[in-house]
């Protein structure tokens, strides 16, 4: 069969949520990707800044076969010891005092959400907290992740959502304490917002959250689903501002392509979940917990954080380039390996014909292109990169 045979097989079984890009992936090698005709791809996009090991990593391919062939699943009955591995990794990394773990990141955001919930419950015994999140931040798609999500395109068909949740403007801390009430029980923002188009938080702002948090025992939650995981020089994002959550949400890169997603708190919140407030019959199970394990343990291993720092220079530098040299290339935004090009111009087509040239690229919005690649790539890569989305971008002037 073809690959136009595949799509077309996909397109007539599939429920129509997603335009796919028209090549059939087949597997991976490093960094680079080959579809089902054998063609070549560099790939800067990660499955979503999902693949931050690269693909074929011996040591994580090795580690998940093996649990495969010990044991899957066992359901949160009983303790499994890859549960405990990841859990005390997934602790230390984020210098949370707790976890909980997922099979997604939207899932993780029901538990963040739950967890705050609760925990303004067993202090004030009312049921009308609210939970101010920002203008075109991204969530998730499960109705609780919906509701936080600022995005009105995505949440008008599946209104009622959950009630008690306003909207304040990302980095405009005044925006923010006007929304604030007494019943507001948290505060949830991406660090550096990714879906949005790649806005990363003024360093005051954080500060300032934090400051109004602290003062009314309001919970910050950090959705760290794309933005942490080593993406932006520290292995969560807020390590780098020092401005640390409550609550923090993870997923994307913690699996590194087995689904698994967490949220974590500190102790004072962590404890007020209780047995048969939250559950799950997959989450952490010992499929995913072992490639979580291994994903830290490599993440160590390489110096996956320092090669990030030690080489995110020379990617800005390159995109600084193109923002010079083309009219239509607006402004660079970002941090490390997550980075975001505004165009003055719909992206659709420069992305179409970088997929062409052999580059795979994704969007964030209609005018940025959005860069997260594997952790691991190199200035080579980088250099790579930037000749073939040249091309790409001149094709279309
Ligand atoms: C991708 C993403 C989510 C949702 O994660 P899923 O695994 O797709 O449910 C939530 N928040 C942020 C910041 C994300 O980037």
């Amino acid at each position: 069969m073809e690959q136009q045979d595949y799509i077309q097989i996909a397109e007539e079984n599939l429920i129509h949520t997603y335009n796919r890009y028209p090549i059939v992936l087949e597997r991976g090698e490093g960094v680079y990707l080959y579809d089902v005709s054998g063609k070549k791809y560099l790939d800067f996009g990660a499955g979503i800044a999902v693949f931050a090991l690269g693909y074929q990593n011996k040591a994580y391919n090795d580690a998940v076969k093996a649990q495969v062939d010990r044991l899957i699943h066992t359901s949160n009955l009983y303790y499994h010891v890859p549960l405990a591995e990841a859990a005390q990794k997934v602790v230390k990394a984020s210098q949370m005092d707790r976890v909980f773990f997922t099979n997604s990141g939207t899932e993780a955001i029901e538990g963040a959400i739950k967890l705050a919930r609760k925990y303004a419950y067993l202090k004030e015994n009312r049921t009308d907290h609210e939970i101010i999140a920002m203008q075109h931040s991204f969530h998730g798609r499960s109705l609780g992740a919906l509701s936080v999500t600022g995005n009105v395109k995505y949440q008008e068909p599946f209104k009622p959502l959950i009630g008690g949740v306003k909207f304040a403007e990302f980095n405009r801390l005044e925006s923010v304490l006007e929304q604030i009430t007494e019943k507001t029980c948290a505060i949830i923002l991406e660090p550096i917002q990714g879906e949005g188009g790649i806005y990363p938080a003024d360093l005051e702002f954080l500060q300032g959250l934090r400051e109004v948090c602290d003062q009314r025992d309001i919970l910050l939650i950090f959705d760290e689903i794309q933005c942490g995981m080593g993406r932006t020089g520290s292995m969560f994002a807020w390590q780098q501002y020092g401005v640390k959550p409550d609550i923090i949400t993870m997923a994307k890169a913690l699996g590194c392509g087995i689904p698994v997603g967490a949220f974590a708190a500190v102790e004072r919140v962590a404890k007020a979940l209780v047995p048969g407030d939250h559950g799950t019959t997959y989450g952490g199970n010992p499929l995913a917990c072992a490639a979580v394990s291994k994903v830290l343990d490599l993440f160590e291993e390489l110096h996956l954080v320092e090669h990030v720092r030690e080489n995110s220079a020379y990617l800005e530098a390159g995109l600084d380039r193109l923002v010079e040299k083309y009219d239509s290339v607006k402004a660079r935004r970002g941090r490390g390996f997550m980075q975001g090009l505004e165009l003055t111009i719909p992206v659709g087509d420069i992305i179409l014909k970088a997929l062409d040239l052999g580059l795979i690229l994704i969007s964030a919005g209609s005018n940025v292109i959005r860069f997260v690649p594997p952790l691991v790539i190199t200035k080579e890569n980088i250099d790579e990169m930037l000749s073939i989305l040249q091309k790409a971008i001149e094709s279309v002037l």
